[in-house]
């Protein structure tokens, strides 16, 4: 339902919560957050109200980052529950993911994943996607980043993915099919979300990405390409500001 994404210099818990809040009204069963530090992936899921999330990081913080990943979700594959929450990671939570949307074919492609041992700990559409990135970067030692792209290639259906890799926190990948998803320019950071309510205080240059389209962000950089890898060329547009 609502993605929040950020790299740059501020404490992402932060930017993610402020922009997940933007997007609240716009109702989800769970919550959850991944910030990527020191080679690590930590994740904090609950369910119910963004407000439960954030007593429990307040309570408990989760080690300072500057990369990091909210989502709110609306269940449509998977009862409304923690395990069910996003971000999803695969069994080492080297990659975690959320995602708008619904994977068609996920069925398939679980049944595959499970044929090679790997095993899924939700009931959504969504987890295969985490299991699927760390397949392609075992079996062709691509990048994160060559790694969605292709994995964008055999997903049916749509999607708003932002993908977090624990052995590259310098980056963060965003891809969408049929699900919106806007990127913010700032200086020195980069933002991502379903909306760009989420990131207005902090930026109001844009740029939306289109369907079958590949972003990795960076803090100083914005890569997009098309799902073949080809780069494509984005133009930055100024969000309006309400008085
Ligand atoms: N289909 C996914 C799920 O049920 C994503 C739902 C959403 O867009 O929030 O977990």
């Amino acid at each position: 339902c609502g993605i929040a994404g950020y790299i740059g210099h501020r404490p992402a818990v932060d930017v993610v919560m402020a922009g997940l809040r933007t997007l609240e009204y716009r109702g989800y069963d769970s919550t959850g957050v991944a910030l990527a530090f020191a080679g690590k992936l930590a994740v904090r899921k609950r369910s119910g109200k963004l407000a439960v999330l954030r007593d429990s990081l307040a309570a408990e913080p989760l080690p300072p980052a500057t990369t990091g990943i909210g989502h709110t979700r609306w269940a449509t594959h998977g009862a409304p529950s923690e395990a069910n929450a996003h971000p999803h990671t695969d069994a080492t939570s080297s990659i975690a993911v959320i995602h708008n949307g619904i994977i068609e074919n996920y069925l398939e492609l679980r049944a595959e994943l499970e044929t090679r041992s790997f095993s899924m700990s939700s009931q959504t559409d969504s987890e295969v996607v985490a299991h699927l990135v760390v397949d392609e970067i075992q079996r062709s030692g691509v990048e994160v980043t060559e790694a969605v792209r292709r994995v964008c290639r055999v997903l049916r259906g749509s999607f708003a993915l932002v993908v977090s890799s624990a052995a590259d926190p310098e980056v963060l990948v965003a891809a969408r099919r049929n699900s919106p998803l806007v990127i913010g320019l700032g200086d020195r950071e980069h933002f991502v979300a379903s909306d760009s309510a989420a990131f207005l205080a902090y930026t109001s240059r844009a740029v939306e990405l289109a369907d079958d389209q590949v972003a990795e962000l960076r803090t100083d950089g914005l890569r997009v390409t098309d799902l073949a890898g080809a780069a494509v060329a984005v133009e930055a547009f100024e969000l309006e500001r309400d008085a």
